[in-house]
């Protein structure tokens, strides 16, 4: 079987460049290519010696996952979904600004914690992304949108906000995240790299010791009582515990603040008495807030809060000098929000079975 140079990250290029009785520079030089010049062809590789053009061309390989369908937004938002195999589907996300373009990546096929109003989690677990399935959704977006005037790739930030949680993916997402903060892969900086997380408390420790990047974290509720509905997790990891470990991590993290993302959820979480609630909460954690109109889908009976609704929330939270953004909502006529699309398709299939099956 031919190995997927995909799936290692520098340390395990080279372990794996020594088993085939190649030096370390080799690896190097391979995993620049790869990754920095974006480099799939081993024919091209032309540094390296024939003799190891042959090795790799009968050993290895650089594959990422097939892409199902592209779609393009009006405000330039592009969205790729890409086939992880048994019917399974995840996506990625480019979302250009003037100052910056990011890539909104994936780390699990669905997502095992059933958070009341996600889509991704309503569709169950499936899998966990491999190495090469997430740093693939980088390489395949530069390499489909090109190098910019300068030489440089579009992509300038990365943020694990697509499907899934990537704390519960954790060892393949660090070799991920690895790679693109490698000079000799993306070299992107650790300040524009976000992972957004619902709160796996232990899991944030490790990351704040193995691979401090970013961080984000999944509040929406501003006590127990309606975060453990909202997103369960809580009940295991409650509040005190997740802010705890925010403080911890911003002892060793490259921002010196958190960012929580809040779900405006109309009638549920967006009253100006839970705003101050929550102002209270996280009064000693050093943070920037961002809310997030819900996004609604076909199966929910939750609704997005109103426009005078979030205003009113935000200025409770200005008014006690926390830096709060409202999310643009990008790209709404591709359903470019968190495991919209990936439903869409599977929701299809699954008519398609229960039509087969005679249930339609
Ligand atoms: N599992 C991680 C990262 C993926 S979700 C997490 O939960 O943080 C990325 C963000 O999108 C999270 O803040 C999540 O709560 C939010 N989100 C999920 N479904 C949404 C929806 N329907 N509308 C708006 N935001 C949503
Ligand atoms: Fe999973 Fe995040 Fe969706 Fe919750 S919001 S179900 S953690 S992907």
């Amino acid at each position: 079987m031919q190995q997927n140079l995909l799936d290692f990250d520098a340390q395990k290029m080279a372990a794996w460049f020594a088993t085939q009785g190649e030096k370390p520079f080799r690896a190097r030089q391979v995993l620049r290519w790869v990754h920095k010049s974006g480099e799939a062809d081993f024919d091209a590789m032309s540094d390296l010696a024939l003799t190891l053009r042959g090795k790799l061309k009968e050993n290895a390989c650089v594959q990422v996952p097939k892409v199902m369908r592209e779609e393009l937004s009006d405000d330039g938002t592009r969205k790729w979904l890409l086939d992880v195999g048994t019917g399974n589907a995840v996506e990625t996300v480019f979302i250009p600004e003037s100052d910056r373009g990011t890539l909104c990546v994936s780390t699990q096929a669905g997502c095992a914690l059933d958070c009341a109003f996600c889509s991704t989690g309503k569709q169950g677990f499936n899998r966990n992304l491999s190495v090469a399935e997430i740093i693939g959704q980088l390489w395949w977006a530069n390499h489909q949108l090109g190098k910019n005037a300068e030489g440089n790739w579009p992509i300038s930030n990365v943020v694990m906000m697509g499907m899934g949680e990537p704390l519960l993916n954790f060892d393949n997402t660090v070799s991920a995240l690895h790679l693109m903060l490698d000079d000799n892969a993306y070299g992107l900086s650790r300040r524009r790299v976000t992972v957004s997380t619902s709160g796996i408390v232990p899991a944030m420790d490790r990351l704040r010791e193995e691979c401090t990047v970013a961080l984000a974290v999944s509040l929406h509720a501003p006590n127990d009582k309606l975060r453990d509905q909202l997103v369960p997790i809580n009940q295991k990891y409650p509040l005190k515990e997740l802010l705890a470990a925010c403080q911890r991590y911003l002892e060793k993290a490259p921002r010196d603040f958190i960012t929580f993302e809040y779900v405006m959820l109309e009638g549920v979480n967006d009253s100006e008495q839970q705003a101050r609630e929550l102002v209270k909460l996280v009064r000693d954690v050093p943070c920037k807030f961002n809310l997030i109109p819900f996004n609604p889908f076909p199966q929910t009976h939750y609704k997005r809060s109103r426009p005078d609704a979030i205003q009113c929330f935000r200025d409770v939270l200005m008014q006690a000098d926390i830096v709060t953004t409202t999310r643009k909502t990008r790209g709404d006529d591709i359903a470019a929000a968190c495991g919209q699309l990936a439903g869409q398709v599977q929701d299809k299939t699954k008519r398609t079975m229960q039509r087969s099956v005679g249930i339609v």
